[in-house]
C-alpha cells in the first residue's frame, strides 16, 4: 500500500470528510488498488451491491452554437456542413418513439443557438409534456440556461427563466457544461462559456425551485490535478448548501459524472486525452471526495461499457442508460457507418454487464426511484432510491 494513503484510509473508514490535500494525494498516487478499495468501501455502504441504470433517450436538438470551445467537436456554425436544428415537431416525434420503446427519461441538450427564440424551448417542453406526459424531461445544461436567460432578455433573472422552463415541463437539469471550475482553464479552452460561479448559480436557483440536478467534470485536457480537486471542493460546498435548504422542498445534486476528454476532431486534438487508469482513478476519487453526493456515474458512452463494468468496483453505482442517439462524442468516429452517433445498448446487455461484474442491476427513473417494468410498460415501484 502507498504509505501516503494510510491517513486517508483511516479517515475513509472513520467516515470523515477528506481535505483538498487528501484529494490531491489520491490523484497523485499510483496505488490504484487501494484507491479503488477505499472508494468501494463508501460505495458498498451507500448502495451495497446495487448498480443503477435507466432507459433513456438523448436528444441533441441542434449543434449550431454561438461559441467555439476548443475541446468541442460537436458544434457547427449555421450553414456549415453538418449543422442542423430540429423542429419542435421532429423532437416530439422522437419523444413519442422513445416513450413507445419504454424510455422513462429524455435527456435534451444542444448548442447555444444564436437565433432560436425562447419560445422554441418552452414550446418544445410543453409539446413533449402533452404528447408523452409520463416521461421525465431532463434538459438544458447551466450554460444553455444562461443563454436562454440572455435571449429572453432577462440575463439576471435565472430564477424566472428556470421557473418558466419548469412550468413548461422541465423535470430536472443535467450536469453538463461545468467542464473544470478554473478561470485559467476557462479562458484558454472555453472562453465565452459561463464561469464556475454562474454554473453554480444556475444549479442553486434550480435547487431552490425544487429541481434535482447532476454535476460533471470534463477532465484530461489542459487542467491541473489541483484544478480537479478545486472543482470537487466547490461542488461539495454547493451540495452542503443545497442539503441544508432541501428540508423546505429544495432540490440537490444527485450524481457526479466525471467525463474524460476526447481530443478527436477538437482544437485540442494534439493532446492524448486521459488513460484508462486516469479514468478509474477519477471515478474513485469522485466517490471519496464528494461524500454528500448520493451517486457516481460512469457514462458508458465515454468510458466504454467494459471499463464501466470494472468501475463498479471503484466507487461507481450508476451506468446511465440505454442511450440511443448521442451526437456529442463520437466514440468510433469516422469508422462508424452511423458517424458514431448511434450508440445504443439494450437493457439485457446492460443488465448482463452489471451481473457479470457481480452487482444487482436496478432500473431507476431520473430521480432514482425504482422502476418496475413489463416490456415497454413501466411504473415507479414502491421502494425509492438512496439519498445521502
Ligand atoms: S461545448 Fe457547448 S458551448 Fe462550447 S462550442 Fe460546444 S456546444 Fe457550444
Amino acid at each position: 500500500m502507498d504509505q501516503a494513503l494510510k491517513p486517508i484510509a483511516e479517515k475513509v473508514y472513520a467516515g470523515e470528510r477528506l481535505s483538498a490535500e487528501d484529494g490531491l494525494t489520491l490523484l497523485r498516487s499510483r496505488d490504484i488498488w487501494t484507491i479503488g478499495e477505499l472508494a468501494n468501501h463508501v460505495r458498498q455502504k451507500l448502495h451495497g451491491k446495487t448498480a443503477y441504470y435507466n432507459v433513456n433517450r438523448h436528444i441533441n436538438y441542434s449543434n449550431i452554437c454561438a461559441l467555439s470551445c476548443k475541446f468541442c467537436a460537436f458544434y457547427r456554425k449555421r450553414g456549415q456542413d453538418g449543422a442542423y436544428e430540429d423542429s419542435v415537431e421532429k423532437i416530439v416525434q422522437e419523444a413519442g418513439e422513445a416513450a413507445k420503446a419504454g424510455a422513462t427519461e429524455l435527456h435534451i441538450v444542444g448548442g447555444l443557438h444564436p437565433f432560436l427564440p425562447f419560445s422554441y424551448y418552452t414550446d418544445m417542453l410543453s409539446a413533449i409534456r402533452e404528447a408523452v406526459p409520463a416521461i421525465h424531461i431532463k434538459a438544458f445544461t447551466a450554460v444553455e440556461v444562461v443563454h436562454l436567460a440572455r435571449i429572453s432578455k432577462r440575463p439576471s433573472d435565472l430564477a424566472g427563466v428556470l421557473s418558466d422552463l419548469k412550468g413548461a415541463g422541465l423535470g430536472s437539469l443535467p450536469g453538463g457544461g461545468a467542464e473544470v471550475f478554473d478561470d485559467r482553464v476557462h479562458d484558454e479552452a472555453f472562453k465565452g462559456k459561463i464561469r464556475s460561479d454562474k454554473w453554480l448559480d444556475v444549479h442553486r436557483e434550480a435547487h431552490k425551485l425544487g429541481l434535482m440536478s447532476n454535476a460533471t467534470m470534463l477532465y484530461g485536457h489542459i487542467e491541473s490535478l489541483e484544478d480537479r480537486i478545486h472543482h470537487f471542493c466547490l461542488l461539495r460546498e454547493a451540495q452542503d448548501e443545497a442539503i441544508q435548504n432541501s428540508t423546505s422542498g429544495g432540490g440537490r445534486f444527485q450524481t457526479i459524472i466525471p467525463l474524460p476528454f476526447f481530443p478527436d476532431e477538437s482544437e485540442l486534438e494534439h493532446l492524448p486525452g486521459p488513460s484508462g487508469l486516469d479514468n478509474l482513478r477519477m471515478l474513485a476519487v469522485s466517490r471519496l471526495m464528494l461524500d454528500n453526493f448520493a451517486h457516481v456515474k460512469s457514462f458508458w458512452i465515454m468510458q466504454t461499457l467494459e471499463m464501466s463494468q470494472v468501475s463498479l468496483d471503484f466507487g461507481v453505482d450508476d451506468l446511465d442508460g440505454t442511450v440511443v442517439w448521442y451526437d456529442i462524442t463520437k466514440l468510433n468516429g469516422a469508422d462508424d457507418p452511423s458517424g458514431g452517433t448511434h450508440q445504443e445498448v439494450g437493457v439485457n446487455e446492460l443488465r448482463k454487464a452489471i451481473i457479470e461484474a457481480g452487482y444487482d442491476p436496478v432500473e431507476r427513473d431520473t430521480v432514482y426511484r425504482r422502476v418496475e417494468r413489463d416490456g415497454a410498460d413501466w411504473r415507479v415501484g414502491v421502494e425509492s432510491g438512496v439519498g445521502v
